[in-house]
């Protein structure tokens, strides 16, 4: 028998009059949602974020669709409650709880956290204080939930270590359930926490970091590892899950229809997995390899579906790199047709500059035009080669002209500042292009249209991430980011083009959590315990609560952020792998020092990065890409 929480959360929001914003993030039975309240084993997906970021994900939405088709288990969603409300229901002694029966999440057989970005860290401490769950593996009884973890954080698993006592590398679809079935059963015949987690350590793609010791940097370089198992039969290197089915796989995936507004309110389709295009910051191209492709026919059944069963007017079509589609024509045009005079729009997440001619300018959103993004990532030839991005000006200038000839009016550009071997004429590069695109978009408009016009260029300052080719290369000190930014403001000429550009305060705390060892959890609960959570909300994050943390557990702040390694360094993150081999890396390292290029492998020929041949997987396209 679970605790129901509803009537007493729904006193609180009553009483609280207006005082809580955005009652609507707290309320079930939304439409669409899967309620098993006779199940035996309950598991909880939790997305370390509000309501309107989480029911957005389409991970969360994709786990707990494949835990509830398992007989006799249910899976329920939660989110972190926002500050007015996490603090109106400590007052009132309300545990966090699940959405789908209002049950604290404590109450649960399993909870599942997925790990999206670093500066989510926070909030998984956040989310289990609410939860009166103990924030550490080392803390939690045999009558605590299992704590799980997932998702890109796990690619350097080590900041988010002692507070998981389970974490997933790769594909969740088939690990998940797996697991989950191997927990309720160990669960029934009465086996002790300690032997579950060691039975589960010897799951191909789990971690179970408190199976491992960690030694220190000096012998992490002699060993070729920073960890030791403590028993013999688990495994050294923990290797990813791939969902082999998934091209094959129904693309629609039920999807539940929020109260409140979200941030991407609309239906999903995923059309393909995965990206080969290699660009070297980008991890993940990395963690998705190989690619694999859904059908036209079930995409577009998919989308007609999904559309009747949620009443949502846009669908878009999500992956990492949708043009790249074999039959992405075909689909857009049997979609066009379909809802053509019914209001729907079909969208794609971002445009690959060059696959973006004029036909895919004209079926990309049907009659609408909103705005379009670009991203060239560098100012220069040389830096674009050196990043692996693989694309020209010409093809920058020939999506311009496509899309303005095409009635759009408002283009947007993203650079990254910081790069690998980045010179001040790289910087003045960028300048250069958007001038250009500029003049180009303006060309292609008519004379009484070009008022119109409206181009911006956003950058970002450079990360460095864990399992990439730029995984030795230390970021730029956020006084020459500044100088950069303001190198490039004063460059660009032309009054009609805004420069935006985010503080690289945040972006320092991303380096160090995404490069850091086991060391950083440490820093991770003392920024928390400083008040540190929703980091990615900008008027909550403080640099000042980081680096103090930083100072009081004895981490390097800036060095960990900032130092660049030989290639033979062995990472924190060396003991997990996504089936590239490190010498893949290596040789991209090498390759983007000379300032070379690899092709896309789905376009032309393998290059041999590892994953297929070492995970036993394949590329699986629906057609020749050209
Ligand atoms: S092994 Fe070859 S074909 Fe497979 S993802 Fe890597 S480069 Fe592509």
């Amino acid at each position: 028998m679970t605790t129901d929480l509803w009537p007493q959360v729904e006193r609180l929001l009553r009483e609280s009059g207006r005082s809580i914003e955005r009652p609507t993030r707290y309320l079930n039975h939304e439409w669409g949602c899967t309620y098993k309240p006779d199940a035996a084993y309950r598991f909880c997906m939790v997305y370390p974020d509000t309501y309107e970021l989480g029911q957005a994900n389409q991970a969360v939405r994709i786990l707990c669709n494949r835990v509830n088709l398992v007989e006799g288990m249910a899976a329920e969603r939660a989110y972190v409650p926002a500050d007015d409300m996490a603090d109106a229901m400590r007052a009132a002694g309300i545990p966090a709880f699940s959405m789908e029966s209002c049950a604290p999440i404590a109450e649960f057989d399993a909870v599942g956290i997925t790990l999206p970005h670093e500066l989510a860290a926070t909030n998984v401490l956040q989310l289990l204080d609410l939860a009166g769950i103990p924030l550490r593996t080392e803390n939690r009884t045999e009558n605590d939930p299992l704590v799980m973890g997932g998702g890109p954080c796990v690619l350097n698993a080590e900041p988010y270590a002692p507070f998981f006592d389970v974490l997933m590398l790769g594909e969740g679809e088939e690990v998940l359930p797996e697991l989950l079935r191997m927990h309720r059963d160990m669960l029934a015949q009465g086996v002790s926490r300690a032997d579950m987690l060691h039975a589960m350590a010897k799951v191909p793609g789990v971690y179970v970091p408190s199976l491992y010791d960690v030694v220190s940097e000096a012998e992490a370089q002699e060993r070729g590892s920073w960890i030791v198992p403590k028993y013999d039969d688990i495994p050294t290197v923990i290797e990813k899950r791939i969902w082999e089915g998934f091209a094959t796989s129904d693309a629609y995936e039920p999807q539940v229809v929020p109260y409140a507004e979200l941030i991407h309110d609309r239906l999903n389709i995923e059309i393909l997995r995965g990206c080969t295009r290699g660009c070297r910051f980008c991890q993940a191209g990395m963690m998705y390899r190989p690619v694999r492709e859904r059908s036209a026919d079930n995409i577009v059944a998919a989308a007609i579906r999904g559309l009747s069963e949620t009443g949502y007017d846009e669908v878009s079509l999500t992956s990492l790199s949708t043009t790249d589609h074999s039959q992405i024509e075909d689909i857009l045009r049997r979609l066009n047709r379909t809802f053509e005079g019914t209001g729907i729009s079909v969208s794609i997440p971002s445009q690959r500059l060059d696959s973006f001619g004029v036909d895919m300018a004209e079926l990309v959103a049907g009659g609408k035009r909103g705005g379009l993004t670009f991203a060239p990532e560098a100012g220069t030839q040389r830096l674009r080669d050196v990043i692996n991005k693989n694309v020209t000006e010409e093809d920058l200038f020939t999506a311009v002209r496509a899309s303005f000839e095409a009635g759009w009016r408002r283009c947007k550009l993203y650079f990254m500042i910081g790069l690998p071997t980045e010179t001040d004429d790289d910087i003045k590069g960028i300048a250069s292009l958007v001038q250009r695109a500029y003049d180009v978009a303006k060309q292609a408009t008519p004379e009484g249209q070009r008022g119109n016009i409206r181009m911006s260029a956003s950058c970002a300052l450079f990360v460095p991430k864990a399992q990439t080719p730029f995984q030795w290369d230390g970021q730029i000190a956020p006084e020459e980011a500044i100088r950069r930014i303001n190198l490039l403001r004063n460059s660009v000429k032309y009054r009609a083009i805004d420069i935006h550009w985010h503080a690289p305060d945040v972006s320092q705390v991303e380096a160090m959590m995404s490069r850091g060892g086991r060391e950083v959890a440490d820093v991770v609960e003392a920024a928390w315990r400083k008040g540190e959570h929703f980091d990615a909300w900008t008027e909550k994050f403080s640099l000042d609560a980081w680096k103090e943390a930083c100072a009081e557990c004895g981490v390097d702040f800036e060095g960990t952020a900032q130092r660049t390694y030989d290639t033979d360094y062995i990472p924190p993150w060396a003991h997990l792998s996504l089936g590239i081999q490190t010498r893949y890396f290596q040789r991209e390292r090498q390759l983007a020092d000379e300032a070379k290029t690899t092709p896309d492998c789905t376009y032309e020929h393998c290059t041999v990065c590892g994953v297929c041949m070492g995970l036993g997987s394949k590329i699986q396209l629906q057609g020749v890409r050209s």
